[in-house]
């Protein structure tokens, strides 16, 4: 039997998922497995670096899954610095380049696989390209801004409250800094509705953290090529000019598509590969067998609005890259489509969100009522217990749970589970209300919160 090669591009969560799952199910002498990585590591959690910065997780190393040696010791050829900057579908190879020496090469391949995850959103402002503006995305990233730390920074902006924005400003204020967070929104945190960012907008200021709203970053300011800051605008107040030696740009993420887009396959609206259940990328909507994408870099269907969207989660990374590293070693998966169910804490408040915010039911067409409850994590008379807040999100008329939010206290976001399982199986607000959950005092009341607010929804 001839040995098959698999290329992957990207060196993280998507892409050395993939070579995990391929390399389970086949041997070495059977598949050789290269993958891409230009940066200095693979199989980092990007999700830990602001914990990382703000000390809770000690060091740069905890948060490497598995090194270079690591993986090749299971026979995975892992090459970091090393750019892949061409794909051609017909000849079938890559052509990368070594970033430290700047030669090129060509890798051929039997199955690619493209998962270059996303970069952080650059607006085209004035000040954008000094250097000493950080996106957070990669583990690099966190070296910068500990670099940055160490330095001596004092002052930082942060643009975006969006939950990477927020956790990164809960970081730099648990390193002693004086943070000031914008956001263009009316409230931080756009993917839950506008009165539950404003329990959020609470928990932030509470912490010390300037953070303002209706605010749109007008230019980044620059001295000796460096930023020193931002000038931002209030919707009704003049510019104001906020000084900073560190500035964070947190403005969400677009898919790293380039690649795939040169290559000719299909980019969806959204700016992530196109692709078809089986993570295969496409070109005229027809998928594209051995050409596969997975990751930041995808989208993939919505299972509520059954619209295409690309939502930057490791969750949804982990799952795509079984998908395709079960197929390639000669099994069968598909990858259902998703919720964009996810979780983060300010201090002590926990956020959950899953399915659809307003905003999104709106613009897909539903018919929304939502329910909103006040609870406690815990039985109302047990020492710790703690307000939650819990919003449902169902259609009119059918009852049919969209979505849902939940801030609150220590307990709260991972309730959010509970609430995408019963999105995910199609339940109706009653049906929640007359699910077995469990109980104890020390865990919820006797009607868990989800609970609560179904039955206030379904009207019982
Ligand atoms: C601060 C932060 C916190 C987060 N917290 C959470 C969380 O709590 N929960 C959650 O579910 N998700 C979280 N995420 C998102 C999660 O980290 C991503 O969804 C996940 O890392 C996506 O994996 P990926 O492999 O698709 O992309 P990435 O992790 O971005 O990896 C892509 C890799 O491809 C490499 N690459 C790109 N182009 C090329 C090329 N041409 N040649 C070679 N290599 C290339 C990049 O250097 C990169 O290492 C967080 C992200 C950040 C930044």
């Amino acid at each position: 039997m001839t040995r098959e090669r698999l290329l992957i591009i990207g060196g993280d969560a998507a892409g050395m998922g993939v070579a995990a799952h391929a390399r389970r199910g086949r041997p070495e002498d059977e598949l050789e497995i290269i993958a891409l990585e230009r940066g200095r590591y693979t199989s980092y959690s990007a999700c830990g670096i602001p914990y990382w910065i703000g000390g809770e997780v000690g060091s740069r190393d905890e948060l490497i899954a598995r090194t270079p040696p690591e993986h090749r010791a299971q026979g995975i050829d892992v090459r970091l610095r090393t750019e892949a900057t061409a794909i051609d579908l017909v000849a079938r190879s890559v052509t990368a380049r070594d970033l430290d020496d700047g030669s090129l090469c060509e890798l051929s391949f039997d199955d690619l696989v493209i998962a270059t995850g996303a970069s952080p959103t650059w607006p085209d402002l004035p000040g954008l390209d000094a250097s000493g503006l950080h996106g957070i995305q990669h583990l690099q990233d966190g070296d910068e801004v500990r670099a940055a730390l160490d330095a001596g920074a004092t002052r930082a902006v942060i643009v975006g409250a969006g939950y990477i924005g927020l956790e990164m400003a809960e970081a730099l204020v648990r390193r002693g800094l004086s943070v000031t967070v914008i956001d263009r929104g009316q409230q931080p945190m756009s993917v839950v509705d506008e009165d539950m960012g404003a329990l959020i907008a609470h928990a932030v200021r509470a912490l010390g953290i300037t953070l303002l709203t209706g605010t749109d970053l007008l230019e980044v300011t620059v001295a000796d090529s460096r930023a020193t800051g931002v000038i931002c605008k209030a919707l009704a107040g003049p510019p104001q000019r906020l000084d900073a030696d560190l500035v964070i740009l947190a403005l969400g993420t677009t898919p790293q598509s380039e690649l795939a887009r040169a290559a000719g396959l299909d980019i969806g609206a959204s700016g992530g590969i196109a692709t078809d259940a089986a993570m295969r990328a496409q070109i005229g909507g027809v998928a594209q067998e051995h050409i596969w994408a997975a990751g930041d870099c995808v989208e993939v269907m919505h299972r509520v609005s059954q619209r295409p969207v690309a939502i930057a989660l490791a969750t949804h990374a982990a799952k795509q890259a079984r998908v395709i590293g079960t197929r390639i070693a000669g099994g069968s998966a598909t990858f259902p489509g998703v919720l964009g169910t996810a979780a983060t804490k300010i201090c002590a408040l926990e956020i959950g969100r899953t399915g659809l915010s307003s905003r999104e039911a709106a613009a897909a067409g539903f018919d929304v009522e939502a329910t909103t409850v006040e609870s406690t994590t815990k039985a109302g008379y047990f020492p710790g217990a703690e307000p939650i807040t819990t919003k449902l999100l169902a259609e009119r008329g059918t009852g049919r749970l969209l979505g849902a939010q939940i801030v609150g206290h220590e307990g709260s976001a991972k309730r959010i589970d509970v609430l995408a399982t019963a999105i995910w199986c199609g339940l109706t607000v009653g049906q929640i209300s007359e699910l077995d959950l469990s109980y104890a005092p020390p865990f919820s009341p006797v009607w868990d919160p989800v609970q609560i607010a179904a039955r206030k929804a379904a009207g019982r």
